[in-house]
């Protein structure tokens, strides 16, 4: 185990957003399973009924609770965080990931504004209002943390995680990388999810809450497909890792599941 996942084991709640199958599915299980589980690992679902493979999980491992959320309603949203609340209690959220995502794939000839906005809207504008709703469960983690003693930002103590993508970097957008994935509604999405980070980041400092963005690589899940080189358990360990060693150094930062800096 690295020093990273082994970090992980003193985190009391993590909450993942489309938590049903892909990315989210596995972040569920390898933090219920991986030897090093948070006290409350709150997995979140659009349609609890048809989460089979979720509900599953939740059976063997009773520290998994299972909460209906439709990160592009409001309504679900403010819901989720009452639920949540009764959840976490005096203790707070110490870890919220935005994982839940969609790739309404689009280039110039076929995008329409509608194509855009629906990317946007779950992409981007979800984990904003997401995160205001948690704020004040976040707030109480990080003040709880820093009467414990400790001062610096880590997810032990409060964070948001953001999944992005390489396909949102700006700047690796040219060449002949420019030539492939001429997806507008996707990768504008995810670029300005990076810059709502930044502005989180800034945000967020003073109490004591760590704001980053991670690219998972290219993974095989629906979003990701067959052809992708790597397992949602590949993925997913090495992003664990690098969630559960990241220090106030990391705040505001765009990692790869590697640990390395990514361009922005
Ligand atoms: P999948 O398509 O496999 O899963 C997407 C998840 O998001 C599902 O659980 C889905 O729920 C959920 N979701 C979508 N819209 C909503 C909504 N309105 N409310 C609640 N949940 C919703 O994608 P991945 O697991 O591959 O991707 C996870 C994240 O990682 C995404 O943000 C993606 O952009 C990012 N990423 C993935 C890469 C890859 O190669 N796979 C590469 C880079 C980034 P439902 O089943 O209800 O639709």
């Amino acid at each position: 185990m690295s020093g990273g996942a082994a970090n992980f084991i003193k985190c009391g709640s993590v909450l993942v957003t489309g938590a049903n199958r892909g990315l989210g599915l596995e972040l569920v299980e390898r933090l219920a399973s991986g030897g090093f589980s948070p006290g409350k690992i709150i997995a979140t679902t659009r349609n609890t009924a048809t989460a089979e493979k979720l509900q599953e999980l939740a059976e063997k491992h009773p520290n998994i609770h299972i909460v209906t959320l439709d990160v592009v309603n409001q309504d679900s949203i403010e819901k989720c965080a009452a639920d949540v609340a009764q959840l976490v209690q005096e203790e707070g959220l110490n870890c919220l990931i935005n994982n839940a995502g969609i790739n309404v794939v689009a280039d110039f000839h076929s995008v329409t504004a509608e194509k855009m906005i629906e990317n946007f809207h779950t992409n981007s504008v979800a984990p904003l209002m997401i995160t205001k709703a948690f704020l004040p469960l976040l707030k109480r983690a990080a003040s709880r943390g820093a009467l414990a003693g400790s001062k610096t930002m880590s997810i032990q103590r409060a964070a948001v995680i953001n999944m992005s993508s390489l396909l949102g970097s700006v700047e690796l957008n040219w060449g002949e990388r420019g030539n492939t994935f001429k997806w507008y509604p996707y990768r504008t999405s995810k670029s300005a999810l990076n810059m709502v980070t930044r502005c989180m980041a800034v945000d967020l400092e003073p109490d004591g809450i760590l704001c980053m963005v991670i690219h998972p690589g290219w993974v095989r899940t629906d979003m990701g497909g067959s052809e992708a080189p790597l397992s949602p358990e590949e993925s997913i360990s090495a992003v664990l890792s690098v969630i559960g060693g990241l220090t106030e150094k990391d705040h505001g930062s765009f990692l790869n599941f590697t640990g390395e800096q990514l361009p922005w």
